[in-house]
């Protein structure tokens, strides 16, 4: 009989993750057998719990907030990508320990170009944050061709850490929010904050989205309200919250697990419609 391979997602707060329910789909529907958990680990815990799954014979692991960064440090090898970013959501079991990598940026600009028909090239783009999830999406962004990135974040000298990591400074600008009101308006503005879990969205204004200027919040559900409230009152053409990424994040992560590519769409219309309220792009 083939043993049930076992994966799980490690965050914190985890109760509110859609992984299990995204990758028991893709399982069904690809009649790939396995076994999918959600672990909730405190960063004092998350060491712990990754050795615990590690020596429980885990295949696999999804990382998800606040752990990715420190995911990757404890990871024996780093995909390309990963390592550009600095920071790891998919963990892939090898003999000797885990290959860490990172499928958030692949998943951004797959459900921003496939689902929604945009082009990135050219683009002049906005991204709010500097930990692991824009740590994730800014090399793919990057590679998707957009014309520049400029990066704030409350803690300044993450901003400028990520901005050297991604060693482009012709296209790369840390900046600070007192500098939002100067910078014109944006094609496409991005959210990478967990800010509004803490009710804490910072003032942004209006005049960042730029004329048929798109707005994407990486996260979902209740906490993206806020964000893509403000895009839609700036004129955002396209305003669309992170459940799409998240999807197609996953669906990245179960092809380097499994093997095969599941299809995203039938998932992704099942979790929306449950989210309906969070999108004014489909
Ligand atoms: P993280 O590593 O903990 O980083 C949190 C980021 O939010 C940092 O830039 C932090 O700034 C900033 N922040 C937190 N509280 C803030 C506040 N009160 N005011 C201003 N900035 C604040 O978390 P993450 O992994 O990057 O996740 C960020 C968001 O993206 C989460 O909502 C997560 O659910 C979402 N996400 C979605 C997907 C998807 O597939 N859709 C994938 C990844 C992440 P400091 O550096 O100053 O602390």
């Amino acid at each position: 009989m083939t043993e049930i391979k076992r994966f799980a997602v490690i965050g914190h707060p985890i109760a509110h993750s859609l992984s299990p329910r995204i990758h028991a789909f893709f399982s069904k529907q690809r009649r790939i057998p396995l076994e999918y958990s959600a672990i909730d680990a405190t960063p004092e815990q998350f060491e712990a719990a990754l050795e615990a799954f590690t020596a429980g014979g885990g295949d696999g692991v999804n990382i998800t907030l606040p752990h990715k960064v420190r995911a990757a440090e404890l990871c024996n090898e780093l995909t390309e990508r990963a390592r550009r970013c600095g920071a790891a959501n998919t963990l892939i079991r090898q003999d000797h320990g885990w290959l860490g990598d990172n499928t958030d940026g692949l998943g951004l600009v797959r459900d921003l170009t496939d689902r929604h028909g945009q082009d990135l090239r050219g683009r002049k783009v906005l991204l709010i944050g500097a930990g692991g999830a824009a740590r994730g999406v800014a090399p793919a962004l990057l590679d998707a061709g957009i014309k520049s990135l400029y990066i704030v974040n409350r803690t300044p000298s993450r901003t400028d850490a990520l901005a050297d990591a991604l060693g482009e400074p012709a296209r790369v600008h840390p900046r600070n929010f007192e500098d939002l009101r100067r910078l014109g308006g944006f094609d496409l503005v991005i959210n990478a904050t967990s800010a509004a879990r803490e009710a804490a969205l910072p003032f942004l204004p209006s005049s960042l989205i730029a004329p048929r200027g798109d707005a994407v919040d990486l996260s979902y559900g209740e906490v993206a309200i806020p964000f893509l409230a403000w895009a839609r009152a700036a004129g955002g053409d396209v305003v669309i919250d992170g459940l799409g990424m998240l999807v197609e994040q996953a669906a990245e992560a179960f092809l380097r697990w499994h093997g095969v590519r599941p299809d995203t769409t039938a998932v992704y219309e099942e979790l929306r419609a449950s989210h309906a309220l969070l999108t004014t792009a489909d």
